[in-house]
């Protein structure tokens, strides 16, 4: 695993989703199945937003290789599973995944955001 400043702390000990899927810090985790798990974002920019991870620790989709199509497709499709778990609405939510530090990526262990809620401005900032 590399450890790249440029795209922040990669190495699978350290990553902040990787400790949250071991359980060693805490998340309120609304979502989990074999292959993927959603949490609440700790400083959430919406009423409802949630953060869809993969276990398996991919950087970023700029990562992602051919392998991993299927593993991407049921992050998309965890989504409305999660909206109806949790009670909002199961197609009225906008899901967006920040690929880069210049895209706004923070964290380098790939997510997608589920924000709903409120209404939301197009294009996004
Ligand atoms: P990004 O900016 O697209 O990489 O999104 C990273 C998100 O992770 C941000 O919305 C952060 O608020 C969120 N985040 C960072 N640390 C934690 C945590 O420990 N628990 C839940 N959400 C977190």
């Amino acid at each position: 695993m590399e450890r790249n400043p440029a795209k922040g702390v990669n190495l699978l000990s350290e990553c902040i989703f990787c400790r949250i899927i071991r359980r060693e810090i805490p998340a309120q985790i609304v979502y989990e199945d074999e292959q993927v798990v959603a949490f609440r974002d700790i400083n959430p920019v919406a009423p409802t937003h949630i953060l869809i991870i993969p276990r398996e620790h991919i950087a970023s989709v700029a990562e992602a290789t051919p392998e991993h199509q299927a593993l991407l497709g049921q992050l998309l499709l965890a989504a409305p599973r999660i909206a109806e778990k949790i009670g909002i609405e199961r197609d009225n939510f906008r899901l967006v995944i920040n690929t880069g530090a210049d895209a706004g990526q923070t964290v380098f262990h790939i997510h997608v955001h589920l924000l709903a809620g409120r209404p939301l401005a197009w294009p996004p900032g």
